[in-house]
């Protein structure tokens, strides 16, 4: 738990700037659309980091809980605010990231909307003897896209992980390409092959 706050507040250091910039737009994007912006400070200036660290990332301003697929419309479609905010805000009054959400959404409302998004990226990862295993998990309904991703599986590893490298089983190129550039990124050593039924990825994270 220390830790991640420790990673908070150095990623908060790092994007202040951007953080700042999302913080605009959203405001000016709610007043317009008559949204509300979830309103658990924590939450939301976590999202503006992850939004923002998408961007370094990918070049592009990518919902922060997806990784970019091969698909371009489909890719388009996922800049945020993202095309399927208004669909997700009738089904769980809030968008599938819990940042947008009913502006008469109640307390209750949001928190339910918060857990649901835990519960779909807080699973048991398959992790064992510095293998992460990231294949298999449900798709989403609308974007056809894994829940949690490769990145995520990633991100949610590395929260306790102690190992110097880590090995990455993932099912398509694209998430090999999304791995390369998270790896130059965050500057960690990046190696792939192709093995018969997957791809096979080689992080080494610290020297
Ligand atoms: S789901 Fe929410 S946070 Fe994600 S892109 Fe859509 S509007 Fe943005």
């Amino acid at each position: 738990m220390l830790g991640m706050m420790i990673a908070f507040f150095k990623d908060l250091w790092k994007f202040r700037v951007e953080v700042k910039k999302q913080g605009t737009w959203m405001q000016k994007y709610i007043k317009k659309n008559n949204y509300a912006l979830n309103p658990d400070l924590m939450m939301t200036t976590n999202l503006k980091v992850w939004i923002s660290e998408m961007q370094a990332t990918f070049g592009q301003r990518f919902c922060p809980c997806f990784e970019p697929s091969d698909d371009k419309e489909l890719n388009k479609k996922m800049m945020c605010p993202c095309e399927y905010v208004e669909d997700e805000i009738k089904e769980y009054g809030t968008c599938h990231c819990a940042l947008f959400g009913r502006a008469d959404l109640d307390k209750a409302g949001w928190k339910a909307s918060s857990k649901r998004l835990m519960a779909e990226y807080q699973i048991p990862l398959n992790l064992k003897d510095g293998v992460l295993d990231t294949r298999g998990q449900v798709l989403d309904h609308r974007r056809n896209l894994p829940v949690p991703d490769a990145m995520h599986q990633l991100k949610s590893t590395l929260n306790n992980y102690k190992g110097k490298s880590l090995k990455m089983i993932v099912s398509t190129e694209q998430e090999v390409k999304n791995l390369e550039d998270i790896a130059k990124y965050r500057k960690y050593g990046f190696s792939s092959k192709v093995n018969d039924d997957s791809f096979e990825v080689n992080l080494q994270l610290k020297n």
